[in-house]
């Protein structure tokens, strides 16, 4: 069996060790490397495509628009190319704090990597808020690739969807691909794209890393999902999760979370009758992290009214959320 704790390509909560390159290889003649942002519209598949990506998952994804708050990192090494992957959350106009903080990042993203993959629904026709973003990617100096997702959705009339995508495309000649996240179908072909737009580099990380988030951030990740997943539209996306208490043994790890809502009545839903729906987070949940450490969980959830948690900057970085000023 496995032993999570020296085979789990994650970092640990100590990530200077890593990052001080000893465990980094120097890369071969040719070698190419970068920071590609994926953007796009809530919803089109960002995160499913970066997991399918990395070959494992590291971003939650779920049918509920504007699951990705924070910006995630993955890892795809080959023996020609390190792409490291930025998720970042669906861009869409800013209606409170935490709205605004994520358009921001997303600006600052497209601004700071190599390659900007702007991922878009292949299901349906081109629309306004694509052009919200194309509004965004026209003022940047980075490479653009549109990614045409869903490819194994699309109806008969499909040549009439990618002609929409393919004038979006045009004017600012953007190269453009289709293909599906979900199967994997033509992410090859994605891939040789990306690495063909990337400049000669090193490693950034170590190559069998697949993110450059703390397992714990993931683990908090899970339990968030399963929260979005469970209970739907109810509880909005009021909701933020910290790991308090990480406990190894050689047979189980103990793992003691806080979910945090913003009012009263979210935490009676998050709860549920006799506390039903809290049971089936955790059991969800706990199932989720036993693949991710490839080990017994134990898990124990608490659940927290902090009234206002979006509409503060403080509260938001004290819950892991970078905060651009
Ligand atoms: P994000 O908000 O852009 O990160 O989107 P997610 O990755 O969370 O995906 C949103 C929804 O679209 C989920 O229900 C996914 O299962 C679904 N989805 C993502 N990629 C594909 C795909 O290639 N084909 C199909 N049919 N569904 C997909
Ligand atoms: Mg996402």
């Amino acid at each position: 069996m496995e032993d999570g704790n020296t085979t789990t390509p994650f970092l640990d909560s100590d990530q200077d060790d890593i990052l001080n390159g000893s465990s980094i290889p120097q890369a071969p003649e040719g070698f190419k490397s970068g920071f590609i942002a994926i953007i796009g519209r809530p919803n089109v598949g960002k995160s499913t495509l970066m997991n399918q990506l990395v070959g494992q998952k590291i971003a939650i994804t779920s049918p509920v628009a504007q699951t990705t708050r924070n910006r995630l990192r993955g890892i795809l090494t080959t023996p020609e190319a390190q792409m490291i992957f930025v998720d970042t959350p669906g861009i869409h106009k800013p209606h409170h704090q935490l709205g605004k903080v994520l358009v921001q990042n997303a600006q600052i993203a497209i601004d700071s990597v190599d390659v900007v993959l702007f991922v878009v629904d292949g299901t349906v026709e081109s629309g306004g808020g694509d052009r919200f973003i194309v509004e965004l990617l026209t003022h940047t100096q980075t490479p653009v690739i549109l990614g045409i997702n869903k490819s194994d959705e699309q109806p008969p009339d499909s040549q009439r969807l990618d002609e929409s995508y393919a004038q979006l495309a045009a004017p600012n000649n953007w190269k453009f691909t289709k293909f599906s996240a979900l199967t994997g179908d033509g992410l090859e072909a994605l891939q040789q794209l990306l690495i063909d737009h990337l400049e000669s580099g090193p490693y950034y990380y170590p190559p069998d890393l697949v993110t450059d988030q703390p397992e714990r951030f993931i683990m908090g990740e899970l339990i968030r999902e399963q929260i979005l997943l469970l209970t739907r539209e109810e509880v909005p996306h009021s909701v933020a999760v910290t790991i308090d208490i990480v406990e190894e043994d050689p047979k189980i790890t103990r793992i003691l979370a806080t979910i945090h809502v913003e009012r009263d009545s979210q935490k009676g839903i998050v709860i549920g009758k006799g506390g039903g729906m809290l049971k089936q987070i955790g059991s969800a949940a706990r199932e989720q992290m036993q693949k991710l450490i490839a080990g017994k969980v134990y898990l124990e959830l608490f659940v927290k009214v902090v009234p206002k948690w979006r509409q503060s900057r403080l509260q938001l970085s004290e819950f892991g959320y970078r905060v651009e000023e």
